[in-house]
């Protein structure tokens, strides 16, 4: 069997983690090494490396993924007063995990703080 990826092992329940949301399409778990005080990791259920691999095939995936932060950010009373969604790809942005993640990160003054 192929060694599969950390994020991989999350959605599939191997690798204990705080699952905030799981549907069909997505997951979403708490960051092992939190930025901000909150500080949620969302996911599709494919893989897909990063944003350098997106297609037209992905609009609704992508798409989704924006409303269940947005929905996640709302249930955990950061939206009021603001969060960030990041997205790093490859080398220069700092991308660690190769599945394409967003961070959502609030619950206090980020500043220049990116993830
Ligand atoms: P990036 O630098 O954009 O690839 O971000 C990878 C993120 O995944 C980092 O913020 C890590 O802290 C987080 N991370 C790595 N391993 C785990 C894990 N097992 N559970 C939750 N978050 C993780």
């Amino acid at each position: 069997m192929n060694k599969k990826n950390i994020f991989q092992e999350i959605i599939l329940g191997n690798i204990k983690s705080k699952i905030i949301y799981q549907d069909k399409d997505i997951t979403a778990f708490n960051d092992i090494n939190p930025k901000a005080l909150v500080h949620i990791i969302i996911v599709p259920n494919i893989y897909i490396k990063n944003m350098n691999k997106i297609n037209k095939k992905h609009i609704f995936i992508l798409g989704k993924m924006l409303l269940v932060s947005s929905k996640i950010a709302k249930k955990k009373k950061i939206s009021k007063n603001g969060y960030r969604i990041v997205i790093n790809c490859n080398k220069y942005a700092g991308q660690e995990v190769f599945y394409l993640h967003m961070h959502l990160l609030g619950g206090n003054y980020l500043g220049n703080i990116v993830s």
